[in-house]
């Protein structure tokens, strides 16, 4: 028997190491339908796989070209940056280190990016966020920048609109973390007092202290499809229940099933799907210029009352200034 030698002659050996050679970057494979799909296509579709309309992850940057008008984002609060007061260190390096170089990678100062932008020539407030910054975590800055943003809206009297793409609160901040939660709920019940609408759009994945908190909080809430939706990953509901999960468990179409998303949203209809929305929660534009409150001009007074004549202390703004765990850098992005 020739198992080792080739017993006709003139067979031509394929290499396939040499056949799968592809020019770089131009291809990519879809986890979805597994199918190589030609990356300016892909590009073209807003990075939704045209076979099986897999929705292929986007940094925050490419999500504020799917949401708003172009060229009219200007992004807002880049100075607000994290803290390190519990001089957090992981197994590897030092929190401030590793906050550092994802800065310099990603070209962001948090993991949310919030700005002004117009929607079909609507004006509003926007937070989304980016995964690539440690998975999105919400920290005290984040928590900070999403309750600015919440002001800012309520100031300017424009919708909110916050594109929550994040595994929940930072581990590296503890507690501190977890305070954001209350910190953003807080802006949000500001918000929902002054008939400002806040609209929540879940991708994927959205969970944690995120989930638990203003993603779940919008006057309407959005999710991509098959977005991972849920608070603990399904492995510790799994071993904590002792129990086999229902298929499609945390997707948005289970969750939409329990009651907790309104309406899922394909890529390509979000930003109509949000104009109609805005039309439909703030009136045509006409009619949100007649109800938007004339901004007081402070009254140049002679006497201004000083703090030291008032005998009663206001109350503390609890979303006032930034508190010790958070800081301002210079405009120019990371130190
Ligand atoms: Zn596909």
């Amino acid at each position: 028997m020739s198992w080792l030698h080739r017993a006709k002659k003139g067979v031509r050996i394929q290499r396939t190491a040499e056949k799968k050679e592809l020019p770089e970057g131009m291809w990519t494979k879809c986890p979805g339908c597994s199918d190589i799909v030609y990356r300016v296509e892909l590009d073209k579709n807003l990075w939704v796989c045209t076979r099986c309309s897999y929705h292929f992850p986007l940094n925050a940057h490419q999500y504020v070209d799917v949401l708003t008008d172009a060229g009219t984002f200007e992004e807002t609060f880049r100075n607000i940056t994290s803290l390190d007061p519990l001089n957090f260190r992981d197994a590897k390096e030092k929190y401030r280190i590793k906050l550092k170089k994802t800065m310099l990678r990603t070209n962001l100062t948090e993991a949310v990016l919030t700005g002004r932008a117009r929607l079909h020539g609507r004006p509003i407030v926007l937070g989304v966020f980016d995964f690539s910054f440690l998975g999105g975590s919400m920290g005290s800055a984040v928590g900070e920048k999403i309750a600015r943003a919440g002001l800012d809206a309520l100031e300017r009297h424009s919708p909110l609109i916050v594109l929550s793409r994040s595994g929940g609160a930072r581990m590296h901040e503890s507690v501190l973390s977890l305070m954001q939660m209350a910190k953003t709920s807080a802006v949000l019940a500001k918000l929902h007092e002054a008939r400002v609408p806040f609209i929540s759009v879940m991708s994927n994945p959205t969970t944690g202290g995120v989930s638990a908190s203003f993603a779940s909080l919008g006057d309407v809430n959005l999710a991509e499809p098959h977005a991972q939706i849920g608070f603990a990953g399904p492995r510790v509901i799994r071993e904590t229940i002792n129990q086999e999960l229902p298929p499609g468990f945390q997707t948005a179409e289970f969750v939409q099933e329990c009651g907790f998303v309104d309406l899922i949203v394909s890529r390509g209809e979000m930003r109509s799907v949000l104009h109609r929305l805005l039309c439909f929660l703030c009136g045509s534009e006409q009619e949100e210029k007649m109800l938007k409150p004339e901004v007081e001009e402070p009254p140049v007074a002679e006497e201004a009352p000083t703090r030291e004549a008032d005998p009663t202390p206001s109350p503390p703004d609890v979303l006032g200034t930034p508190d010790e765990t958070t800081r301002e850098i210079g405009l120019h992005g990371p130190a």
